[in-house]
């Protein structure tokens, strides 16, 4: 029979399909192998010698020609960066002018690598200018929250292969992300713990659904995953704000980030996906109910119309047989073991 589970951040009910689940095996089984992208593109704007077909840089690391990670202002922003903010009520219509900053984040030189594929002292490089970035426009007094994220396929939204995530700031909080810093915040008043540390505990000390744990992260699938191998990865210091994360442990997220993201890409044949870091708004930043972490998406199934129409989701595969398929999996042999 089904099972209904709910997400105890966002309330959410989540129906697990086992009538009709799929083992993991067979997700990765209906892939086609995509073929291997060249190392460089003369027409790519973030390839190596093509600077001048983006915008001007706004950090580089190194700062000077021979960069590892760049970061540029997107050239189609959805929201512009120059200008004041005003707000508009006109009997019930309420808007704003659209003032935020869309930066690109250039993660590699190299067009063909994905994170998956990248040394972890480079991974490590791209979460240090993910941190800056972060930092810089958190302070701009317009901007209320930012968002870091990344589209890897056609199917997770992207159109440019070369591999880059992007930062939205945007001046104002969207209201799912209000609603569950809320949530966090009742469970915090009711019970006087952090929602987020007391879930982790819980999954460490019953292990189904972890995949793996470093020293100083977790990844896990959520209890009430809404998409087949959704991993969340956790700091396990608590922590509200992304801003917050320190040079030891952007080095072991690194490790984890990639090592996440290197089983999905061989377990499920390098699927699309979308990971997005999930934190407290500026305004909450230091809070202790707020907990922050990495969503890792990957896009295996569509949107349909009873998720659009009633906020339910689907899963086909159960998070514990997700996690067990993940956790078998060795990057370093190439495929899954056994
Ligand atoms: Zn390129
Ligand atoms: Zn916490």
């Amino acid at each position: 029979m089904p099972e209904l589970r709910q997400n105890r951040f966002t309330k959410e009910w989540v129906i697990m399909a086992t009538e009709r689940a799929k083992r993991p095996e067979e997700l990765r089984a209906q892939r086609e192998a995509r073929p291997s992208l060249p190392h460089y593109s003369d027409t790519c704007p973030f390839c190596p010698g093509n600077e001048r077909l983006a915008p001007p840089a706004v950090m580089a690391i190194p700062a000077h020609d021979n960069w590892r990670v760049r970061v540029v202002p997107n050239k189609f922003p959805a929201l512009a960066r120059e200008g004041q903010l005003t707000r508009k009520i006109e009997r019930s219509r309420r808007s704003m002018n659209g003032i935020g900053i869309h930066d690109v984040i250039v993660e590699t030189p190299d067009h063909a690598l994905t994170t998956a594929l990248l040394p972890v002292e480079q991974v490590a490089e791209i979460l240090r200018c993910y941190r800056q970035r972060f930092t810089e426009v958190s302070a701009d007094p317009r901007i209320a929250h930012v968002t870091i994220f990344k589209n890897h396929g056609v199917a997770a939204g992207t159109s440019l292969e070369h591999p880059h995530a992007q930062l939205i700031g945007t001046p104002v909080i969207s209201s799912q992300v209000r609603y569950r810093v809320y949530e966090a915040l009742r469970h915090y008043d009711e019970f006087g713990e952090c929602i987020f540390c007391e879930a982790l505990k819980e999954d460490l000390e019953e292990p189904a659904r972890v995949v793996l744990a470093s020293e100083l992260f977790v990844a896990v699938e959520p209890f009430a995953s809404g998409t087949p191998f959704a991993t969340y990865i956790y700091p396990r210091r608590h922590m509200a704000s992304f801003g917050d994360i320190n040079p030891a442990e952007i080095i072991d997220l690194a490790a984890v980030l990639k090592s996440v993201l290197a089983k999905l890409y061989v377990g499920l044949r390098n699927p699309d996906f979308n990971y997005a870091i999930r934190t407290a708004p500026h305004e909450n930043a230091g809070v202790l109910y707020y907990h922050w972490y990495v969503s890792v998406i990957p896009r295996l199934t569509r949107i349909a119309g009873f998720e659009l129409g009633s906020g339910m989701f689907i899963n086909t595969v159960l998070p514990e047989a997700a996690a067990e398929f993940l956790r078998d999996i060795n990057p370093q042999d190439g495929g899954p073991v056994a």
